[in-house]
């Protein structure tokens, strides 16, 4: 069997545990959730946001469904409110201040606050082996810099509970530091953003940084950043480390006011995002992210995850 052939029986066999795990109900004394938990999910008008916002209203919490696009939105809400879900929806655009602020005042005179984020909103320009930089920017501002954003201004806003307010944020694989192909070639900077005792906003932000301005001047391409969907990559590259930094950060609050932060990668998901070219479906995409949402007992934070299983960053 060739290592490819064998890479795809792991895959399969991994799919068929986690559809197992799927039929598994929570138990009651599971349930830490009620339909008076919050959540919300950002990119939730289509793709895999929309199945993690339906499957958390399926677990019977209220989600509330934003959209950049606040009329594609609606219709999306619709569907779901349509099969009984509790769907409330609000525009949200990640790249944009002032629609985050508004949507934090709504948030905070119609419920008070809210308990799940979950950071799914996300663009990337390259399919198959296309590596073009043409939208770096605002693949990095969106990816990365929209979800440093709505966890800045969220946490304020998570509620005080008992089971700990959650923040999941999407990532990929991609993204990973230390992985053997698509890596960055510094050694220097991998360790630095791999230590959490040298890991810092700062250092998240400039790297991201430098690689942009090598694209604005041409010189990209010889930098040692990751060689496949070189923007996208450093986008969640940032957000793997950032959530790592901020489990770190979060990790001083006292018991009863724990917010757990963690990240993950949905795979190869058949969206518009892969042109729908991935080898597993939007529900299943979803699954580790609500599940990491739900956990019961959870302690878990700063970790990253594939599957229902950490993996290393
Ligand atoms: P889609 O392209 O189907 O969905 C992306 C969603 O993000 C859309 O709802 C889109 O809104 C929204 N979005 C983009 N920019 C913004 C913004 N500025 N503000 C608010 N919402 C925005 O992609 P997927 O469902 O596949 O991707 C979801 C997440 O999963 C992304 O973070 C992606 O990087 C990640 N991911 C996906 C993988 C895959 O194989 N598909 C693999 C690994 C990670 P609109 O409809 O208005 O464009």
């Amino acid at each position: 069997m060739t290592g490819k052939e064998k890479a795809k029986e792991r895959r399969e066999k991994r799919l068929q545990q986690v559809s197992l795990l799927r039929t598994i109900p929570y138990s009651d004394h599971q349930r830490w959730w009620s339909s008076e938990t919050i959540a919300v999910v950002t990119g939730a008008n289509r793709g895999i946001g929309f199945e993690i916002a339906r499957q958390l209203a399926g677990q019977g919490l209220t989600v509330i469904l934003t959209s950049r696009d606040i009329s594609v939105g609606l219709e999306a809400a619709k569907v779901l409110q349509e099969g009984g879900f509790n769907i409330d929806i609000h525009q949200l655009d990640v790249l944009e201040q002032s629609s985050i602020e508004e949507f934090c005042e709504w948030i905070r005179e119609k419920y008070g606050g809210i308990d799940i984020l979950v950071n799914n909103a996300g663009v990337n320009f390259n399919i198959g082996n296309n590596n073009s930089v043409e939208f770096a920017k605002e693949v990095i501002a969106t990816n990365y810099y929209g979800t440093k954003s709505m966890i800045k201004a969220m946490i304020p806003l998570m509620r005080p509970s008992s089971a700990g307010a959650r923040i999941v944020s999407v990532s990929s694989r991609l993204g990973k530091l230390n992985g053997r192909r698509n890596r960055l070639e510094n050694p220097t900077l991998r360790q630095q953003l791999g230590d959490l005792d040298s890991l810092s906003e700062e250092l998240i932000d400039s790297t991201v940084e430098t690689f942009l301005k090598e694209v604005e001047e041409g010189t990209w391409e010889s930098g040692g950043w990751p060689q496949t969907l070189t923007d996208y990559s450093m986008s969640k590259l940032a957000v793997n480390a950032y959530t790592r930094l901020m489990a770190k950060i979060l990790s001083d609050r006292p018991e009863g006011e724990k917010i757990y932060i963690n990240c993950y990668c949905p795979g190869w998901v058949k969206t518009a995002m892969t042109g729908w070219s991935g080898n597993v479906s939007a529900e299943y995409g979803a699954d580790t992210g609500v599940w990491l949402s739900l956990l019961p007992d959870q302690a878990i934070t700063g970790k990253f995850f594939a599957e229902r299983r950490e993996i290393s960053f």
